[in-house]
Formats: C-alpha cells, structure tokens, sequence
C-alpha cells in the first residue's frame, strides 16, 4: 500500500482505487480532534463513521477523491454529535486547501470549465473561489496602497509652492 500517495499530513491512505480518469482514495485521519465544537470540550465519545468526499489536486493527470472515513463523535455534557475536523480540508468547500488554493491561481488565466473537467468539480465552484481568491487579491492590494500614497504626499509636500 502506497501510504504516502497523498502527500497530505494528518492521513492514513487505506486503499487506493484507480480508474481511467480517477483515483479514490480512501483515508482516514491518524489522529481524530476530539474538541467539541460547541463547548470545546474533549469529554467526547465515538459515535460511528461517515463517508465524506473531499476534492484534491490532480494527480498524474488523474482528478482525485479522497474519501475519508470520518469519525462522528458526541459530545458527553451536551449529548450533540458532530464530525472530527479533518486535517488540510476547507470545510466549507469539501476541498483539501491545497486544492482551493491551486485553483485560484488557476482561475485568472483558464477557463472555468477546463479547471473543473481536470480537478472534477464543477464550474459553480470553480467560480466561487475565484471569486473568493480575487476578493484576496483586493483586500491585500487595499493594504499595500496607503504606503504608495503617503510615497505621493511626500513628494507633493516636496515640491516647492507658489
Ligand atoms: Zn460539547
């Protein structure tokens, strides 16, 4: 068993399906967070497993779907269930952020479609975090352009007045 195939920490790769255009791979975490995310407590208890697909870089010019058998816990004071955090994965978007990260640069210069036939998401979602990732780029650029215009003003305040 190729058990580092996915390069990813946190993981344990316990078998490898791959197909014409796909690996699935299916993993699970080495080391469960067991915080509570209502009351952060870590009295919590096992409660069974769930299948979650998370979306990761391409690989070999396959598309790649990590299916992780997630540990449901429950809470011991509040008696609530939840999921265990999974390790590099933005929760939001069922993506590792290596994944999320790699098509925002993508999506400023390929078209939506061909980013999302190569990871095997779709189009929406290749939207929205360009969407996201040019909402970066602005805030970051809104930051750096006070120290541009305090450059100017002390120029202006230079230059010699009639
Ligand atoms: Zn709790």
């Amino acid at each position: 068993m190729p058990a580092n195939i996915l390069n990813l920490p946190g993981y344990r790769v316990l078998a490898v399906k791959e197909t014409e255009h796909d690996y699935h791979i299916k993993a699970e975490t080495d080391s469960p967070a067991g915080l509570c995310p209502a009351c952060n407590s870590r009295d919590v208890v096992g409660y069974g497993r769930i299948e979650v697909l998370v979306h990761d870089l391409a690989m070999h010019g396959k598309r790649v779907g990590i299916y992780v058998d997630a540990r449901r816990l429950r809470c011991k004071g509040y008696s609530k269930t939840f999921m265990e955090t999974l390790p590099g994965v933005n929760p939001n978007r069922w993506m590792t952020n290596r994944l999320v990260k790699w098509i925002g640069q993508q999506s400023l210069r390929r078209t939506f479609t061909s980013i999302a036939e190569e990871v095997g998401v779709t189009e929406g979602t290749i939207r929205n975090v360009f969407s996201d990732h040019v909402n970066d780029l602005e805030r970051s650029v809104r930051f750096e352009t006070p120290i541009w215009m305090g450059i100017d003003e002390i120029h202006i305040i230079g230059q010699p007045r009639v």
